[in-house]
């Protein structure tokens, strides 16, 4: 492809770094971990529809930049899609020490509650 056309589809707006940082957080940590897990997929991608965050069980809309994670060990596959905001947390929590994330996860259990 040489010739390069303006796509008017949304793109990403973050940058490497933040991209970086996100896919780097692990979001499973404590949670898994029988050494038998492998990644599937684990990239940063645009909503093509909407959903459910599995971090912050917040909906994810359509059009947004979600983070989407594969995992498969002994019990299975798992997994799921991150929202844009459980994205910007996991990137500020290798700065913040995991305060951003702990926030997401706060909103998760309130939801469930109710
Ligand atoms: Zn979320």
């Amino acid at each position: 492809m040489s010739k390069k056309t303006k796509t008017p589809k949304a793109e990403p707006v973050r940058d490497e770094t933040w991209r970086d940082l996100v896919l780097s957080h692990d979001l499973f940590a404590g949670d898994f971990g029988d050494g038998s897990e492998r990644t599937l997929c684990n990239k940063i991608a645009i909503a093509k529809r909407g959903g459910k965050c599995r971090e912050c069980t917040g909906p994810i809309k359509k059009g947004e930049t979600i983070r989407v994670i594969k995992m498969v060990d002994s019990e299975g596959f798992y997994g799921g899609r991150c929202c844009q905001a459980c994205c910007d947390a996991m990137a500020l929590s290798a700065s913040d020490g995991g305060k951003a994330m702990d926030a997401r996860a706060a909103r998760a259990s309130q939801a469930t509650e109710s």
